[in-house]
This record gives structure tokens, sequence and C-alpha cells, in this order.
């Protein structure tokens, strides 16, 4: 079993994304097109690891975008997202392959972790390479130079933002 762990905001949404009644929630239809493209290459599951995940007004957004998933991941106050993820596998021995779509770092430094810019989103780029890792053609993921990393734990801690 294939699983990609998504993340919303920054990855199925951009600085670009039109959203004009400013909406708290909002997907970019040509950011999900992409990612449904790459599901249907891969045969993948998705499971949420974004904070619209515990408000159920977000929870509704992303059934409303039909953005596709088959679970959610254990909200775990005080511990960062890495700790969530590797509480989902232990309950999930069957994943065979699996990766982090995220445009932040929370500790995900252990995982393999494809991170697009918040600016762009999910870019074909990283789809592709989402698929071939997914395929086990290549152990490479993708993530931000750490320079980038550093500024946004900076920011993280600043805002108190937890991705
Ligand atoms: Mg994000």
């Amino acid at each position: 079993m294939k699983i990609i762990f998504l993340d919303i905001d920054g990855v199925l949404n951009c600085r670009k994304t039109p959203n004009p009644r400013r909406f708290p929630y909002i997907v970019d239809k040509s950011l999900l097109a992409r990612f449904q493209e790459l599901l249907r290459k891969t045969g993948a599951s998705v499971v949420l690891t974004s904070t619209w995940r515990y408000d159920p007004v977000g929870i509704f957004a992303a059934k409303y975008y039909e953005v596709p998933f088959i679970d959610i991941t254990p909200d775990l106050p005080e511990q960062p997202r890495s700790k969530e993820i590797l509480e989902w596998l232990r309950v999930h021995p069957e994943v065979d392959r699996y990766v982090v779509l995220d445009d932040e770092d929370d500790q995900l430094d252990d995982l393999p972790l494809f991170q697009p810019s918040p600016r762009t989103g999910l870019t074909d780029e990283m789809a592709s390479a989402v698929a071939e890792y997914l395929e086990g053609k290549t152990d490479k993921d993708m993530r931000c130079t750490r320079l980038v990393r550093v500024v946004q734990n900076i920011y993280a801690v600043l805002t108190g933002h937890r991705g």
C-alpha cells in the first residue's frame, strides 16, 4: 500500500490561488487536478496531515473540494507533525511506501519529504518525483535548502504556527 501524507495549504493552494471572498479553506483547481493525476498514476491513497483535519469546517471543505483521503493522522498536542505521521504508520504496517507532501518542515527531516514552495504549490516536476519515489525507482526526496528551513522555523516559532 502506498500512502501520501498530505498537507493542503502551500501544496494544493498557493499565493496565486484566487480567493476573492477570502475563505479560510481554499483549494486551487489546477493544483488539485495535478494531485489527482498523481494518485491515478501511482494508485496511492491519501492521509491528511493538514491542520484542516481538526476543524470540522476544514474537513467539510476538503470533502467539498473533493480532496480524496482515506484517513487523517492523529492530533498529538505539542508534538511535531512527524510524530503524528510515525504514530499513524505504527498502526498501519501494511504500508510499504510513503511520502510526505508538505510546504513546511515540522521535524520531518527523517521522513521522505517532498516540500513545494508555498508560492507555487505542487509543481509538475515535484509530482513526477513523488511518483518515481512511490514506484520505488528512486529514494531521492525533494526538500528546501537548509537556509530556507532555518528561516521557516524561526517564522514558525515567532508566529506559533504549526503548519
Ligand atoms: Mg502547509
